[in-house]
């Protein structure tokens, strides 16, 4: 056997399943025990042949991948991946650069920093930020925050890097009810602490009440960062950013937006007015995963103070031969990790090839789309839209009834036309969507609404029985 034969296989196996993707079953056809009996076999003492080993990861493997990325898998928030993302990728590890510095990796430094100003274009952020490329936004608000700490603590003459947090000046963390669990566990990563956090009051949708973070403001004088969030994961709904922002910087706060979605409404002139005031908060947390369909794992830092961030996360060590006031972008300077993957160029080739106006395409489809959802199921007799549908998510209740809500989402799991999950919003169980594949269309939409009403009432009348 030579060996490209492995990539031969997956060549051809990668044209299949693309071209299945749209009548696959979206759910896991195997269940845990068949996985293992499937996948789990003693380690061979002698290596196996390449091309008979991907084709056997295949074979055990096939049953138990979900299609996350079929344009009807609506769960959590997931995006899918385009042809050309995907092709990027593949480069990305064919070429397999460390990208983090430039000297083991000089296109893959260029490219992130022409993709990242892209980003920054289409989001509106200012284009002194400085940015990081990490794994995801869990990373992004850990890359951010240690950036507002060090900026903080820094203004009260306190070196965290070199002091740690014990006997610092105690931070505290402004944020509303429904602040993603990714920024609490970024907070405990970084030794302040769930503790620092003060809960600041929500309406109905979610949205942080700017009256009670404003007066909880002045309440003390510590050191304080204001989490706002950009796209709820469950409502879809957008904190006020303008009407707390400049009172959060005047009275020396440092404010995050979480807009691990929601940020790319910024693509759009229709939802941009969500986020009024996202370009004057000091650092931004955003996913390429999700809205902008690169394959996983893709997302980013922004911080408005590049010194801060540099401070708090970049390394310095004798043999990295990077040194203060080069031209060159060494990563690492940015992100916490060391060495690492060159996520750069799935982002610019996705950009390249959706340009301006196909992103902007691309959000709008996936809101008009959440917006036919709501208007499909809502108008149903039993069926009842909870949230206001902003953005590309929809809460959904059957019956008004937490365990038929409960069984509904079980039976379209199971059914396989399409996926989503259920969520616990305020107290009641409910059915969550989200459309977040560039690949979706309203026949999709249509084809789901189908599946779901057929699933309502097929627990209805086992209700009744
Ligand atoms: C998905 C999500 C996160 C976490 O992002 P990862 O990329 O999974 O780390 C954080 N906040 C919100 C609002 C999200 O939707």
């Amino acid at each position: 056997m030579s060996d490209h034969e492995p990539l031969a296989e997956v060549e051809r196996y990668a044209r299949s399943f693309l071209d299945g993707l749209g009548e696959r079953p979206v759910k896991a056809s195997a269940g845990v025990d068949e996985l293992r009996a499937l996948l789990d076999r003693d380690l061979p003492e002698e290596g196996l042949d390449p091309a008979t080993v991907i084709a056997e990861m295949v074979k055990g493997a096939e049953s138990g991948v979900v299609a996350t990325t079929s344009p009807r898998f609506f769960g959590f928030v997931i995006g899918g991946h385009s042809e050309v993302s995907l092709a990027a990728d593949w480069l990305t590890s064919l070429w397999d650069q460390n990208a983090g510095l430039f000297a083991a990796g000089p296109s893959a430094s260029v490219i992130e920093e022409v993709a990242g100003r892209w980003i920054k274009e289409i989001l509106r952020i200012p284009p002194h930020a400085s940015l990081a490329f990490v794994t995801g936004t869990q990373m992004a608000h850990f890359t951010c925050l240690a950036a507002a700490r060090h900026h903080l603590l820094a203004q009260l003459g306190w070196d965290v890097e070199a002091d740690g947090l014990t006997g610092a000046p105690p931070l505290r963390v402004l944020t509303g009810g429904e602040y993603h669990v990714t920024v609490s566990r970024a907070l405990r990563f970084l030794g302040i602490g769930t503790g620092s956090i003060v809960p600041v009051a929500c309406d109905g949708q979610g949205r942080v009440r700017s009256d009670d973070l404003l007066s909880t403001l002045g309440d003390s004088d510590r050191p304080t960062i204001v989490c706002l969030q950009a796209g709820n994961v469950n409502t879809g709904c957008f904190d006020p950013i303008a009407d707390v922002v400049d009172a959060a910087h005047s009275a020396g706060a440092w404010v995050h937006l979480d807009g691990a979605f929601g940020l790319w409404a910024a693509a759009s002139p229709e939802l941009s007015s969500l986020l009024e005031g996202s370009e004057d908060v000091d650092s931004w947390a955003t996913d390429a995963h999700k809205w902008l369909n690169v394959p996983y794992d893709s997302a980013l830092a922004f911080c408005a103070h590049p010194e801060a961030h540099n401070q708090a996360i970049g390394v310095h060590a004798s043999y990295l031969m990077h040194s203060k006031g080069r031209r060159e972008r060494d990563e690492m300077d940015w992100t916490p990790e060391f060495s690492r993957r060159a996520r750069g160029f799935t982002v610019y080739a996705q950009l390249l090839a959706l340009g301006r106006s196909g992103v902007r395409e691309v959000v709008e489809r996936c809101c008009r789309c959440a917006r036919r959802f709501a208007e499909g199921l809502g108008h149903e007799r039993g069926i009842e839209v909870v949230n206001d549908v902003v953005l590309n998510q929809v809460l959904v209740r059957f019956g008004r009834d937490d365990d038929l809500t409960r069984r509904v989402v079980r039976r379209i799991q199971e059914d396989g036309t399409l996926w989503l999950s259920g969520s616990v919003w305020q107290g009641t169980q409910v059915m969550r969507i989200s459309v977040s594949n560039a690949g979706t269309t309203e026949a999709d939409v249509d084809r789901s609404v189908e599946a779901i009403l057929a699933a309502f009432r097929a627990e209805e009348r086992r209700n009744q029985t």
